[in-house]
């Protein structure tokens, strides 16, 4: 991938989201949410702005034609200009998902749906996409029809405009995931859990993993609605916090995951990735149960090593390939 394409496009989405947040008097990211909708409609879509900002903003957008970039490159010119925006107004609970993990990801569904050509995938947590679209992106050798939902408008929206700019079908939902989804059952479930109290004590009752006494735990209530719309034999790919076995609701979880799935996998993602070990996270990799299909005889239990580590790196990746032809049967 050359890296002017990226510097070129971050450049167009830049200078026309400061035009239309000046204009608009909103804030950077809801501006850059227009503006790609803007690029991909190849109009102004407000009528409410000046002539000369209209005229400066097709100036721009004549550079752009969206067979002129490859995805990857309008993704990632287009997350360079979201972490500029969220550089502005920090919520450490919405940040995206970085590449190496959308990446590795990608390659461990790869895996687990092998021979699957035909996949249904949803995100309850969808953010700006950028997890999603990684993965669509890197598993081109299949047909993904994805889903993704978020409580969040602005973030919802730079999706809503990125899917629209990557050509990706996906159908959205705006809401939070925890009331009633109206989502068929899903192959895959992928996210990046947002961690920490739900506040709606009244619809967390409704929830298993329900804590007994004061708020619920989002994540461990987004496991259980996961599992819920994911089908039998489908697989999820949670970003979870390392301590998530910890906790004082841990035994619940375990009870839970128990009843419902196997749990395939805990990949810890490289410590060099966090700012302390607190905030380290790994990969929860479950199937949920079907008949006939049984739990691994070992779970995929490792950690990732600095990917700048090429030796390590190299060793465990020869470890993971050991696992899929022990349990799953498949090769590299
Ligand atoms: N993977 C995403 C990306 O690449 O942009 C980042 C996900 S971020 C860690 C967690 C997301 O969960 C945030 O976008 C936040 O708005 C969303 N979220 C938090 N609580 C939610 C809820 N109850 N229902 C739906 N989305 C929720």
């Amino acid at each position: 991938m050359k890296f002017a394409p990226i510097e070129d496009l971050f450049h167009i989405f830049d200078e026309t989201a400061q035009i239309l947040q000046d204009e608009l008097s909103c804030t950077y990211l809801d501006a850059l949410g227009e503006t790609g909708e803007n690029i991909f409609h190849g109009k102004v879509l407000q009528e409410e702005i000046s002539e000369l900002s209209q005229k400066r903003l097709m100036k721009h957008y004549q550079e752009f034609t969206l067979d002129k970039y490859q995805k990857e490159e309008i993704r990632k010119a287009y997350q360079l200009a979201i972490l500029k925006g969220m550089k502005e107004n920090i919520q450490p609970n919405h940040q995206m998902t970085p590449d190496a993990v959308g990446m590795f990801v990608s390659y461990l569904i790869g895996k687990f749906t092998h021979g699957q050509a035909l996949l249904s995938m949803l995100d309850p947590a969808v953010g700006t996409g950028n997890l999603l679209y990684t993965i669509l992106n890197y598993l081109t050798d299949k047909n993904i029809t994805s889903y993704g939902v978020d409580v969040d408008e602005t973030l919802i929206r730079l999706a809503y405009a990125g899917a629209n700019l990557q050509e990706h079908e996906v159908h959205f939902f705006n809401q939070d995931s925890l009331e009633p989804l109206f989502i068929d059952p899903a192959d895959v479930v992928v996210s990046d859990l947002p961690i920490g109290y739900y506040p709606n004590d009244l619809r967390a009752s409704e929830y298993t993993l329900a804590s007994d006494k004061g708020h619920s735990y989002a994540h461990h209530l987004f496991i259980e609605q996961s599992i819920m719309h994911l089908k039998d034999g489908g697989y999820t790919f949670f970003i979870v916090p390392n301590n998530l076995f910890l906790s004082e609701e841990a035994h619940k979880l375990n009870e839970f995951l128990k009843k419902h799935a196997h749990i395939q996998g805990l990949v810890q993602l490289p410590l060099s990735m966090f700012k302390n070990e607190q905030s380290a996270k790994s990969i929860l990799i479950l199937q949920k149960h079907k008949e006939g299909l049984q739990a691994p005889k070992e779970a995929l239990l490792v950690q990732l090593p600095k990917l700048s580590d090429a030796a390590r790196t190299k060793s465990i990746m020869d470890q993971i390939d050991t696992w899929f032809r022990q349990e799953k049967q498949v090769g590299k």
